[in-house]
């Protein structure tokens, strides 16, 4: 293993990474392995933001019959619980940590502020970036796309329960077959699943490459890091 390629990443995780076996909530056993993956980057010297969905709690699309944009806002502030769950699991094992939202709760963490992100980040701590974009009808995933582009993220570490991008569901059909490497134009033009097109897009513009790997096999996230060909990863060219 060599050194670390990157200095500054952005880590999404699905609001159901945090939910465990059942899918619905926080299970907290699964926070705290999550957190010691974190853990290992960070001493390894990398700065790491990361962006939390809010699936295990609720999603926009879900509200049938709901004026949108409010389903859209409670999404944001499951992000919100999901962020302070991931902190409090950072924190727990000695990880410095701060909470800021793109919808303002001061008294709960701090608003986004970039300059003030990167700053956290250059002094070694994890900025969590809660409450999505701020904006109704987006997504975490853009979210995540829009906050790498931000603080300057080299690589947007993209966390899924399988470990890469296949061309059909591999749950569902054995011979499906992983791709090692794709572009940003092929994700979007063969309507592959890795994020939604609004974000994939972000990704292409700002030339920032996507690392797409399976976050249940512990220390993937380093052996990503230091150069291990693991998952698919997603660049412009
Ligand atoms: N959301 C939003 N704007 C954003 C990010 C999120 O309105 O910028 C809402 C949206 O309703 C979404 C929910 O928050 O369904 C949870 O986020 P997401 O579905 O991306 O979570 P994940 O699927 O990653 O757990």
């Amino acid at each position: 293993m060599g050194a670390c390629k990157y200095k500054r990443v952005m880590l999404k995780l699905s609001g159901e990474a945090l939910a465990g076996s059942t899918g619905f909530g926080i299970d907290f056993n699964v926070a705290t392995r999550i957190a010691e993956e974190i853990k290992e980057l960070v001493d390894m010297g990398v700065e790491v933001g990361a962006v939390v969905g809010g699936g295990n709690i609720w999603r926009g699309r879900e509200g049938e019959g709901m004026d949108r944009t409010t389903a859209d806002h409670m999404g944001m502030l499951a992000t919100c619980i999901n962020a302070l769950a991931l902190q409090d699991s950072l924190e727990n094992i000695g990880v410095l940590t701060r909470v800021q939202t793109a919808i303002e709760m001061k008294e709960v963490a701090e608003p986004f502020i970039r300059r003030r992100a990167v700053r956290h980040l250059e002094k070694g701590r994890v900025v969590i970036f809660g409450a999505g974009s701020g904006n109704p009808y987006f997504s975490t995933d853009t979210a995540a796309a829009l906050r790498a582009a931000e603080i300057d993220a080299e690589l947007i570490l993209l966390a899924k329960k399988v470990d890469g991008v296949y061309d059909k569901d591999p749950n569902k059909y054995p011979d499906a077959k992983k791709f090692d490497k794709l572009t940003h134009m092929q994700v979007l033009e063969q309507g592959l699943q890795v994020m939604d097109s609004t974000a994939t897009s972000l990704c292409m513009d700002n030339d920032i490459p996507i690392l797409v790997f399976a976050l249940d096999e512990p220390g993937n996230i380093k052996r990503a890091l230091m150069g291990e060909e693991i998952g698919t990863l997603v660049t412009k060219k």
